[in-house]
């Protein structure tokens, strides 16, 4: 947790860049003259980045659980492009002082050298110009986030929010599938002219940030902005190459036995199918709302470790889950660590699926990540790049599913692991699909939203799909505007499909030896962001790699575990 020392106080609260102002001016003028008094101002900045990120954090969570209310609309987009820019112009004029004093270079390599990095970067990637243009990038992409969250499906003459209509794709009947997917399609297809507008400008934006500060592309821009020190866009060309080869006959025959269960030719396989159950069989159901979710996730996470539950209890304690679906939210989930707080807020969507157990163990995965970094002072470090950060999650959603069982019966529980584990299968060609799309729109920022939309239907004939389209081209077109992230979060994607790689080998650990996997884990997420990730997944007892044979070893040990569980349906019935 941020370690207070009397330079701000917690309680500040950031309402207009004058709250913060007078900090900064104290730091950018303070005298430096030994490498003490450097390390101390390292120390303060840290500090008043922790107090800025709190607020700034709380001022998105309130816009997200509540995109209707304007005050909160407000305060978001105040933060954004108002303070957020100033903010970040103070924060290069600090950097720039503390990375030119000649004491910087001589500081302790093991403890600063990843700061040392990480400042360079930041300078690096700093141009005045773009300034506005990224405060007017954030408030696009809360556009996004609210035209988005007001998206309702009309079925049986209610309008239910998305994630509502949603569980209805999990239906053993095929009529009730299509109407629910009709009515969503018909939902995000009159907002298809605005959204490709909107993105169409934001790509725009987004090349001239990138030619502003000295690159060809937003591609190659975006790569080292994301702080990717450890593998380059060619290195994720080959990902993507190794998902074809890997993993895509294994998804494609995934989806060939679903086919087969519910009783379809596989030329009639619809995009309305593709969640659905066999007849007779139910969706599993595993809670019903948010409070018996999080009680469940409590007993799991202490099973797991007594403490990891009871900082979710801390959590829950503090009101910092928001869990239920309803309409007026954003769409997604997240964890939101809260600097300050020392806690981080968990945002959910959930309807009472088993997609939402998953998401609520990856999410707290997240959080626990959040409480092992709480003892390191820089925020700088507290904050771990995506790669790792989704590593702690996932690894989480797999360590905690023997566990599912406090949610299901014997059988269904059997049922939630499978689907689960081929759920993890089924998101790698999905994941490189989003990635390559992105590679293709910024390398070719002139592109047209129909040559988009085309490059996106060749794109999932590339990483495999047996769905058949038939009267419905229109809507696959339009299939990649589901996801935000492309919206306000450009090519954070694939770093899912590399954290997924880490995450299957901390679980293969753990299968092998539970307590020493955890404590791998453990010994991992306390680094937080102090060393390069290659070196904390050594420490983890992990590789970071993903090459093909990578992938093709880690897709056998998913197939043992399914093959593991095939075994156990056989015992239990
Ligand atoms: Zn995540």
């Amino acid at each position: 947790m941020y370690q207070p020392s009397n330079f701000i106080s917690t309680g500040t609260k950031i309402n207009a860049w004058d709250d913060l102002k007078p900090h900064f001016d104290i730091l950018i003028n303070r005298e430096i003259s030994s490498q003490d008094d450097l390390v101390t101002l390292i120390t303060h900045y840290s500090e008043l980045f922790s107090i800025f990120e709190e607020d700034y954090a709380w001022s998105y969570i309130n816009m997200s659980c509540y995109t209707e209310n304007n005050d909160y609309v407000k305060k978001y987009e105040k933060f954004a492009s108002v303070i957020e820019p100033e903010f970040s112009k103070a924060a290069n004029i600090l950097t720039k002082k503390i990375v030119a004093h000649p004491q910087f270079s001589q500081l302790d390599s093991a403890r600063f050298g990843q700061l040392s990095k990480l400042f360079k970067r930041e300078l690096d990637m700093f141009c005045d110009k773009n300034v506005p243009l990224n405060a007017e990038l954030s408030k696009m992409s809360s556009q996004y986030d609210q035209v988005a969250g007001g998206l309702t499906a009309n079925i049986d003459g209610k309008d239910l929010p998305m994630p509502m209509a949603g569980t209805r794709l999990l239906s053993s009947d095929r009529e009730v599938r299509k109407n629910a997917w009709l009515a969503m399609q018909e939902s995000r297809y009159a907002k298809k002219e605005e959204f490709d507008t909107l993105y169409s400008d934001m790509v725009k934006l987004r090349h001239e940030v990138a030619v502003n500060t000295g690159y060809d592309n937003f591609r190659d821009y975006q790569h080292d902005n994301l702080h990717r020190f450890d593998y380059t866009p060619d290195d994720v060309l080959g990902f993507h190459n190794a998902v074809e080869t890997c993993v895509k006959p294994l998804a494609l025959s995934i989806h060939t036995k679903h086919c087969e269960k519910l009783g379809l030719d596989v030329s009639d396989y619809r995009p309305w199918d593709g969640s659905g159950e066999p007849e007779g069989q139910t969706p599993l159901k595993p809670f019903d709302g948010g409070e018996e979710l999080t009680a469940k996730a409590i007993d799991i996470f202490s099973i797991l470790k007594f403490e990891f539950g009871e900082n979710l209890k801390a959590m829950d304690k503090n009101n910092l889950f928001d869990l239920d679906s309803r309409k007026g939210k954003s769409p997604g989930g997240y964890n939101y660590p809260l600097e300050v707080t020392g806690m981080p807020f968990i945002f959910m969507n959930a309807a009472g699926t088993q997609r939402d157990v998953t998401t609520m163990m990856h999410e707290g995965g997240h959080a626990m990540h959040t409480f092992l970094c709480n003892e390191e002072p820089l925020m700088q470090y507290r904050e771990t790049p995506s790669e790792m950060a989704e590593t702690a999650s996932m690894s989480m959603e797999l360590m905690t599913s023997p566990y599912w069982d406090k949610f299901y019966n014997k059988e269904d529980h059997i049922r939630a692991r499978r689907e689960h584990l081929e759920g993890i299968i089924t998101f790698f060609p999905w994941c490189a699909t989003v990635d390559a799309m992105q590679h293709w729109v910024y390398l070719n920022p002139e592109h047209t939203a129909e040559q988009r939309d085309s490059h996106f239907v060749e794109l999932t004939k590339r990483f495999g799909s047996c769905v058949n389209w038939d009267g419905y081209e229109h809507y696959e077109r339009n299939g990649w505007q589901r996801q935000g992230h492309i919206f306000g979060d450009p090519f954070y994607y694939i770093e899912y499909g590399i954290a997924q790689l880490g995450a299957l080998q901390v679980y293969r650990n753990f299968v092998k030896n539970n307590e020493t996997g955890l404590d791998g884990y453990i010994k991992g997420l306390k680094m937080g962001n102090s060393k390069p990730i290659p070196e904390v997944w050594d420490n983890m007892g992990i590789k970071f790699d993903f090459s093909a044979d990578t992938i093709k070893d880690l897709m056998e040990f998913v197939q043992e575990e399914l093959d593991k569980l095939n075994v156990d349906v056989c015992v239990a019935g």
